[in-house]
């Protein structure tokens, strides 16, 4: 298995290109805001989109532990 097995993506790119805007993070940016419409729109990825609700947060904290524990118990 190697990443060259994978199929070529074939949709063209119709959206525009924005990434997280979270320093030094490469994330796809798929979660935006503006301020207001005279403003162009922010965007995060999901880890560090700053609009989330409380128990947003409390889910994504959730999933990165139980993705430790499955590291940690994978070996
Ligand atoms: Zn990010």
């Amino acid at each position: 298995m190697s990443d060259t097995d994978k199929p070529a993506l074939t949709m063209a790119p119709k959206m525009y290109v924005h990434y997280c805007e979270h320093e030094g993070c490469e994330m796809w940016g798929g979660f935006g805001r503006s301020a207001s419409k005279d403003e162009p729109p922010h965007w995060w990825c999901w880890e560090h989109f700053p609009h989330k609700s409380h128990e947003q947060e409390q889910a994504l904290i959730r999933q990165r532990l139980e993705a430790i524990q499955r590291e940690s118990g994978a070996k």
